[in-house]
């Protein structure tokens, strides 16, 4: 077996193994030729993901300096389904619709365009670490290096190397189906159809049915998605609920089924330890959509300026990483999507679905929030305001419960 040495050690070439190494490429160009990037899959790879990009992954792709020259469907109407209600909003380009074997592979095409080392069908097997160095042990070859960053995904192995990081809060299960007749006119006005009503019968979270053409396929990718913050005992019965959905839009559920788990961040959570940091669903994503593609690239922008500091300052403990992505756009976003997730997915019905239910504009906050045209801060005043409003005029969801709400919100426990 053969030892190398490499500066910088990413495992893992998703969007934010990649994000990172290009980040990094751009920072410290001279670094480039020192970064090894390891995939144990080779791309273009197969993802679980419905594939959803809201238009804030192509501002941070412009930033990268990378278009979305990929075959992909742009969103105009999101369409949110509620047990009693309908709400259609026009937000004209708010996401597209990709496949991750076009997406992951063209980010992976950037890498390697950029300079950096890629080496597929490796997998990190154990990671260990030794004074200042670390040591990365792949079937092949052991890697040393003085900086290692953990981009292998929620069920990745780094993660496994800080505290914290047991459970899979998201699950989510997906299939890809043709286009069908309830679909109308979905596909050619570009609309996401994403359905709350499952958390009447007891899955928190949501189905939904997003149209895709990856250039010699077209079809629906539909799923469900469940997020449950005390335990997955607590997801219900998933693949019924997912075939209900399809039925209910008279789709079969013919296609394979395939899974994958999401684990949320929260703040609190060891992000880091010398010599490792920890990005994209590896730290945790978004607990209330399951999203984590542009939170992923995003992360990997943070990585990059704190492993840059590290060379320039020759320190290596990245103590300060968990705090600067905490108090970062990202960290403040994924702590708001907690708070989000356990104030509409758990205590049994969700809390703030029936003052949605209820209540229009409140809805639209929520759409706004969904197709990432605003922050969970920025809607979260006038929500709340919507929900006491709401609350008083039709007893929805009770005055108790917001003001339950509001004392958790300004004294209450982190989402865990
Ligand atoms: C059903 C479902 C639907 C989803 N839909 C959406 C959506 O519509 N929009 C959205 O934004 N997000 C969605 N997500 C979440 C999104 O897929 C993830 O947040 C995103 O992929 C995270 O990117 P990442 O780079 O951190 O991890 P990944 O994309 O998981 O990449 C990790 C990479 O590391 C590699 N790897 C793993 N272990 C090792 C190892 N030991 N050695 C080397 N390489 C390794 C893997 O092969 C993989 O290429 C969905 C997730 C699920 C499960």
């Amino acid at each position: 077996m053969t030892t190398e040495h490499h500066k910088i050690v990413i495992v893992g070439a998703g969007p934010a193994g990649c994000s990172t190494a290009l980040w990094l490429a751009r920072l410290c160009p001279n670094l480039a030729e020192h970064i090894l990037v390891l995939e144990k899959a080779r791309h273009p790879r197969r993802k679980v993901c419905a594939g959803g990009l809201t238009f804030r992954a192509t501002e941070m792709l412009a930033r990268m300096g990378l278009s979305l020259n990929i075959p992909h469907v742009k969103i105009n109407h999101i369409r949110l389904l509620f047990e009693n209600h309908r709400l259609d909003i026009k937000r004209p380009n708010c996401m597209s619709i990709i496949r991750r074997t076009h997406f992951d592979g063209m980010l992976c095409e950037a890498v390697k365009a950029a300079g950096i080392q890629v080496r597929e069908d490796e997998a990190a097997e154990r990671i260990r670490f030794d004074g200042e160095e670390c040591f990365v042990e792949t079937p092949a070859s052991v890697y040393r290096a003085r900086v290692v960053v953990g981009a292998d995904g929620s069920k990745g192995l780094t993660h496994r190397l800080l505290p914290g990081f047991a459970r899979f809060p998201g699950v989510g299960l997906t299939t890809d189906t043709p286009e069908h007749q309830s679909d109308g006119s979905d596909f050619r006005e570009g609309r996401v159809t994403v359905d709350f009503t499952c958390n009447a019968s007891g899955v928190p979270g949501y189905a939904w049915h997003f149209p895709f053409d990856d250039g010699e396929r077209r079809g629906f990718n539909r799923g469900i998605y469940a997020c449950s913050l005390n335990g997955p005992e607590n997801h219900g019965n998933l693949i019924s609920m997912l075939r209900e959905s399809l039925e209910s839009r008279g789709v079969g559920m013919d296609g394979r089924v395939l899974g994958g788990y999401g684990a949320g961040y929260y703040r609190g959570r060891r992000l880091s330890r010398p010599s490792l940091l920890l990005t994209g669903d590896a730290a945790g994503g978004n607990l209330f959509t399951g999203e984590g593609i542009v939170q992923a690239l995003r992360y990997g922008q943070l990585a990059a300026e704190e492993i840059a500091r590290a060379f320039s300052a020759r320190d290596f403990s990245f103590r300060f990483y968990t705090a600067r992505v905490a108090a970062s756009d990202l960290g403040r976003e994924l702590a708001d999507a907690g708070r989000m997730a356990r104030e509409f997915y758990t205590e049994g019905p969700a809390l703030a679905l029936p003052a949605m239910q209820a209540d229009k504009k409140m809805r639209e906050l929520v759409a706004d929030y969904m197709a990432g045209v605003k922050s969970f801060r920025g809607i979260r005043r006038d929500l709340l305001g919507r929900m006491m409003a709401t609350s008083i005029k039709c007893g929805a969801p009770g005055f108790s419960t917001v003001w339950r709400l509001f004392m958790r919100r300004l004294f209450g426990p982190k989402p865990k």
